[in-house]
């Protein structure tokens, strides 16, 4: 086993828009515990170094053990869903984002997770965005800045908005990062932001439409 140091400068707390999710990849699939709630959901606590990169896969003699998070398991099914197809419990994406990031984390399977949906209700994205009139609705652009402005106004710091295309070639609001502390106790300013994701200047923050294409439910 690994000693538990941290060898990294802090963490990217990523946090995902299913119905971006479904739309990017054309098709998703409903998690077997049911539709999720129109809200973020948690896609993964990644350590990072400050020059951009990252480790990864820290131990590779460990494994996911849910009896060491049996507590935590109906609220991630809530709050940290897999949309991936086919239809899942959640517990492979766990075991994927522990596996890959989890280990880098000098945390224990429990505080990783517990961190991770501690982070998320602190954040309060849909909140936040929700305070400042920015809501998922068809048809409606939203400056990148004012998507910005709202979180950093709740959280205090500015996040990095990812953005993917839907079937129609527009940009949407995909995935929000926000930055932790090494030792996963508050939030931080970014020392530097992900590449990629470009978002353009007004972007859409889609309802879940009633007629994405699910492949399983
Ligand atoms: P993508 O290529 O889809 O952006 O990312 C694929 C995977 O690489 C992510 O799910 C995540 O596991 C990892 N990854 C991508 N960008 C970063 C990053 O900036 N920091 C860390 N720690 N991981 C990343
Ligand atoms: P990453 O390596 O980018 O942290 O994690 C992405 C991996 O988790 C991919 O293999 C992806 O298929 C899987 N995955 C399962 N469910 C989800 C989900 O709901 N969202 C995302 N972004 N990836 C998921
Ligand atoms: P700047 O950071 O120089 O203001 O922005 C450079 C480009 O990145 C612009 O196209 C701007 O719209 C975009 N941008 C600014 N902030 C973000 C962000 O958080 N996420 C993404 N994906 N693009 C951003």
């Amino acid at each position: 086993a690994q000693a538990l140091t941290q060898d990294f400068d802090f963490f990217y707390f990523v946090q995902q828009w299913p119905a971006s999710y479904c739309d990017t990849r054309r098709s998703c699939c409903y998690p077997t515990t049911g539709k999720p709630d129109e809200d973020f959901s948690i896609h993964g606590l990644w350590p990072n170094y400050e020059n951009g990169k990252w480790p990864q896969n820290c131990d590779m003699e460990s494994s996911l053990d849910e009896s060491e998070f049996s507590d935590l398991i109906s609220t991630m099914e809530k709050n940290w869903p897999s949309l991936a197809c086919p239809s899942s419990d959640g517990l492979k994406f766990w075991s994927h984002e522990w596996l890959k990031h989890g280990t880098c984390s000098a945390l224990n399977q429990h505080a990783y997770f517990q961190t991770a949906l501690d982070f998320k209700t602190k954040s309060n994205l849909l909140q936040n965005l929700n305070n400042a009139g920015i809501k998922p609705r068809n048809g409606e652009h939203y400056s990148v800045e004012s998507i910005k402005n709202a979180i950093e106004e709740g959280v205090g710091h500015t996040p990095f908005i990812e953005c993917n295309v839907d079937s129609q070639g527009n940009h949407q609001l995909y995935q929000v990062y926000l930055c932790v502390d090494s030792s996963a106790s508050n939030f931080i300013d970014c020392p530097i932001f992900p590449h990629g994701g470009k978002c353009g200047s007004k972007i859409e923050f889609p309802p879940f439409s009633s007629n994405d294409d699910h492949d399983e439910f």
